[in-house]
């Protein structure tokens, strides 16, 4: 059975004063839900997150790491440094990334493949800028980012992974994808899948949406048989809307 997940992409948000803050009211108001709940701080409020979830129901993820052990690569982040602070879950691939830092499906393929040899989970994003909807080349554009970013991996590893679904265009736009083109593309992801591995991978994989999810349009998103849970940011950085999003699911 896939899990449902609502996950809460902080970005480049909340210094350490307001982290602690938002974690103790998320703490204070999380419902009892069965999905999975997961937030990701800033690097640098990582190891402070992680311990005060550590006995909690919320599970803390890096938005980002390098695929190399370690070495000379000034400004990064390893996946030993964030296992070493109780961190296996790391979001790879996000559109800022790919967008503002030049993020290659070549290189997101390296850091999943060092995530998993690490033993970590992966949220992995992708998902067509508004030219390529319009011109209706968002199919080949998901296919080609998924085939090139995951598709050389093992079947088991497929456990390890969740994916995240983004369309640029919906992403801190306010726009969202209707709950029909979500699903229309979830089920065209699960059966992209299919063809590439099979039936019961494509079938386990949790598959988020992602893009302007917010307490108003969470649950029509979430009813899709194929979407299951979100992605969260901007909503992610207000207590209530992050604990209203999760009751919708
Ligand atoms: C995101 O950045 O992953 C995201 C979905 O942002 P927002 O919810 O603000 O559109």
């Amino acid at each position: 059975m896939r899990s449902k997940i609502v996950a809460g992409n902080w970005k480049m948000n909340k210094n350490l004063s307001e982290t602690k803050a938002l974690l103790s009211e998320l703490l204070e108001k999380l419902p009892k839900t069965e999905a999975k709940v997961i937030v990701a701080p800033t690097y640098v409020n990582l190891e402070s997150a992680a311990r005060i979830l550590q006995s909690s129901d919320i599970k803390v993820a890096a938005q980002n790491m390098h695929f190399a052990k370690s070495g000379a690569y000034t400004g990064e982040i390893s996946a030993d440094m964030l296992l070493n602070i109780n961190v296996d879950t790391v979001i790879i691939g996000h559109s800022e990334r790919r967008a503002y830092f030049g993020e290659t499906d070549d290189l997101l393929a390296k850091k999943v493949e060092a995530a998993l040899a690490n033993n970590m989970q992966v949220i992995f994003c992708f998902g067509e800028e508004l030219e390529e909807r319009k011109s209706g080349n968002h199919f080949n554009v998901v296919e080609s980012q998924l085939k090139n970013g995951l598709f050389n991996l093992p079947a088991e590893a497929w456990q390890h992974i969740v994916l995240a679904y983004e369309p640029v265009w919906a992403i801190g736009t306010g726009e969202t994808a209707s709950p029909e083109q979500a699903q229309e593309m979830h089920a065209f992801i699960r059966k992209t899948i299919t063809e590439a591995y099979d039936t019961s991978i494509a079938n386990e994989v949790s598959i988020l949406y992602g893009g302007s999810v917010k307490p108003s349009n969470a649950q029509e998103i979430f009813s899709k048989p194929d979407v299951d849970g979100g992605l969260i940011g901007g909503a992610a950085l207000v207590a209530d809307d992050f604990i209203a999003i999760i009751k919708a699911i």
